[in-house]
């Protein structure tokens, strides 16, 4: 099988048809996008997740509207086409006070799409944040495997809601995002290829994946952590079996390789997702430890990223990064 019989041979064809393919599609653009991270009050308790709600160590947050607000507009003013709010499943957040702030940032930040990453709702809720004007939705899987799903999770929280809430914003018509951590505890390498399968069969427009961290007040403290390498390897097969699909070079993974940032985007990923938060506010979204806060990974940064994608021949451009049509044809015979 693919990721049990890797060797580094198989992962450099691997990665040199991602990157074909990448160009293909995106040629050497290299899409932002600017996150805010919401709150991290969180009703939730997923065993890995450092904002869970049984964390009574977590220093709570949630930015008002108007601090929301005014990071989108400084992201927009930076160049940022892209604003993604990111959060715990707080209550504070109705679809009420969330459609609000989403009509607010399309009325001061033209020609800029939103992506909201909120969690599990209901069908009602997803479809009211979409007529308020919201383009994307990004929804981890987690694992498309049930039984390593009711690993990762308690009792509360159902494979099948969160299943069932990908399929819901799909018909919905958000450009939908799934995905899921590497190296989490108790994942197997058919977990993995069923997380590989499920990408195929769903079709998402986004994939978002990096190394599992502990984080220290979690159950999972002790577990270890997942690796670059099979984080880059899995990027490289995602892209090539969806060669159009948008696929960030993730935090996670820029946390736990200095250079995370380059290795993804050589590995065949398309996107970053530098953070617009108010610095307070990045400290406390701690999903694991050590998470990348400063230096490129943030948005008052994107010279130094720029320059940092120009070396390595790939450019960062200022659009709403839309996925692009792969079309077939277009291959010259190249292979
Ligand atoms: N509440 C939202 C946003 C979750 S945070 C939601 O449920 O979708 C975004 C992602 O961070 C999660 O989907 C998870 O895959 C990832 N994450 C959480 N804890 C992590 C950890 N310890 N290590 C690596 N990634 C983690």
């Amino acid at each position: 099988m693919l990721i049990k019989n890797r060797t580094p041979e198989i992962a450099e064809i691997l990665q040199n048809e991602a990157v074909r393919l990448r160009k293909q599609v995106y040629g050497n653009e290299v899409f932002l996008r600017g996150l805010i991270e919401i709150s991290n009050y969180c009703k939730n308790g997923c065993y890995y997740c450092g904002i869970n709600c049984a964390n009574k160590e977590c220093n709570r947050y949630r930015l008002t509207e108007e601090e929301i607000l005014n990071c989108a507009i400084e992201g927009y003013k930076i160049g940022f086409r892209t604003i993604v709010l990111q959060g715990g499943e707080d209550n504070f957040f109705t679809d009420e006070v969330v459609c609000d702030i989403i009509r607010k940032i399309k009325k001061n930040c033209p020609e800029t799409a939103i992506t909201l990453s909120l969690g599990e709702r209901t069908k009602e809720s997803y479809q009211k944040l979409y007529e308020a004007g919201a383009d994307r939705y990004l929804l981890r899987h987690e694992t498309a495997d049930k039984a390593h799903y009711e690993r990762l999770h308690p009792e509360k929280m159902s494979f099948e809601n969160r299943m069932n809430c990908l399929k819901n914003l799909k018909e919905i018509g958000f450009a939908t995002g799934c995905g899921f951590m590497v190296g989490s505890p108790y994942q197997t390498e058919e977990n993995l290829a069923k997380d590989l399968k499920f990408i195929e069969e769903f079709q998402p427009q986004m994939c978002g994946i990096g190394p599992f961290i502990p984080q220290k007040n979690t159950v999972f403290a002790n577990e270890e952590k997942g690796t670059a390498e099979l984080t880059t390897y899995l990027l490289s097969i995602i892209r090539i079996i969806k060669p159009n699909i948008l696929l960030p070079a993730t935090t996670a993974l820029n946390t736990i390789e200095e250079d995370g940032r380059v290795m993804g985007i050589l590995a065949g990923a398309n996107v970053i997702m530098p953070n617009l938060s108010p610095k307070t506010a990045r400290e406390k979204y701690n999903l694991y430890d050590g998470k990348a806060i400063s230096g490129e990974e943030s948005a008052e940064e994107v010279k130094k990223l720029e320059k940092t994608m120009e070396k390595i021949g790939y450019r960062v451009v200022y659009n709403r990064g839309d996925m692009r049509e792969y079309r077939k044809e277009d291959e010259n015979g190249s292979i």
